[in-house]
């Protein structure tokens, strides 16, 4: 197949698009490289079957002729975190809903066999179900998560309208290697790991018993290949490890020190996808294990070297939008 992955350069893209080299594919990897890296590109296998184009999704006219042939359309490319979303929810707004529909109309103007969406499980806010279905009410508490889920809307009123075969898969804590931010306070393996290196304490949020549905990014890309090759569309679909575990458990399995800092308002105490629809429909579900994951996550931490290293001072700065925004509606 001739693949198009948006965000390819990314963290979870680049892996995606490593796998389908591997499966034999060609890929075009469409990025603006804001937050993509051109190293996680490096070292491909069957290098010669990539082509990237450096583009913004948003930028209709640049992005159109990558879209020449391509049967099967990854979606990947977004803004994430969710503090920069409370400060420039704008610029939240045009790459995850402006660039979702720029790269829905080049799909459906080229005729794409597949379209898959990468959505967010943010977009459940605090469950009231664990583990939490498809069908849970959407409550986005924070501009990321209302931009992913407003992005899943138009993919599939695409489907619906226009006939695009799409499909939409939410992801819960996605971590593997090259999941480093640069300079954002981001997500806590990247957060743990440069501690770890910098012999730093780890920032525990609380009291690090809340829990997390921690899935490792080969079994995601695992989900997103088969559902391409699948014939569903118009599916929503959670992608979840099948269990959830303890920030303290990490801590364990990481090794190290701790320091606490404060319980961030509006933050789920759990979050657990119940992945049975996705085992019906694709007989999918993750194989490698936390306990695995995290051994390769340290096998690989050298690549944290030149990731920031936070402390409970720079997180407090970091965060004091969210603590500005997010309490009021707990
Ligand atoms: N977390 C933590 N220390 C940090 C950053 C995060 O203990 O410095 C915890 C946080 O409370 C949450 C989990 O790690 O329970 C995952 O946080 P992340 O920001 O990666 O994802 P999300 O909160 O969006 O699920």
């Amino acid at each position: 197949m001739k693949c198009l992955v948006t965000g390819g350069a990314g963290f979870i893209g680049s892996h995606l698009t490593e796998r389908l080299l591997e499966d034999g594919h060609k890929v075009v990897v469409l990025d603006n490289f804001s937050t993509g890296r051109p190293e996680n590109l490096d070292n491909l296998p069957f290098a010669d079957q990539l082509m990237i184009v450096e583009a913004d999704i948003q930028n209709q006219d640049l992005i159109m002729p990558a879209f020449k042939d391509v049967d099967w359309v990854f979606h990947m490319a977004a803004l994430a975190d969710i503090v920069p979303s409370i400060e420039q929810p704008l610029a939240y707004h045009g790459a995850n809903v402006n660039g979702t529909i720029s790269v829905l109309e080049a799909s459906r103007r080229h005729g794409v066999k597949r379209f898959v969406y990468a959505a967010s499980s943010s977009c459940y806010g605090i469950p009231e179900f664990f583990p939490t279905r498809e069908d849970a009410p959407m409550r986005p508490r924070y501009p990321y998560a209302l931009t992913k889920m407003i992005g899943e809307q138009y993919v599939m009123h695409w489907e619906r309208v226009f006939g695009l075969s799409a499909v939409s898969l939410r992801m819960f804590n996605v971590f593997g290697p090259r999941s480093r931010t640069s300079g954002t306070y981001g997500a806590v393996f990247g957060v743990f790991l440069a501690q770890k290196l910098a012999g730093k304490p780890f920032t525990v949020v609380g009291d690090g018993t809340q829990t997390r549905d921690f899935t490792f990014v080969t079994d995601v890309v695992d989900a997103f290949v088969s559902t391409a090759a699948s014939n569903l569309r118009g599916e929503i679909m959670n992608i979840g490890s099948g269990n959830t575990y303890s920030i303290n458990f990490l801590v364990e399995l990481l090794g190290g020190d701790v320091v606490y800092i404060p319980k961030r308002p509006g933050e789920p105490d759990c979050t657990f996808a119940d992945t049975t629809l996705i085992k019906e429909k694709l007989n999918w579900s993750a194989i490698v294990s936390f306990e695995e994951g995290t051994q390769t996550m340290l096998k690989n931490i050298e690549y944290w070297r030149e990731a920031p290293v936070w402390c409970p001072a720079t997180i407090g700065e970091a965060t004091r939008g969210w603590f500005k925004y997010l309490g009021e509606n707990d």
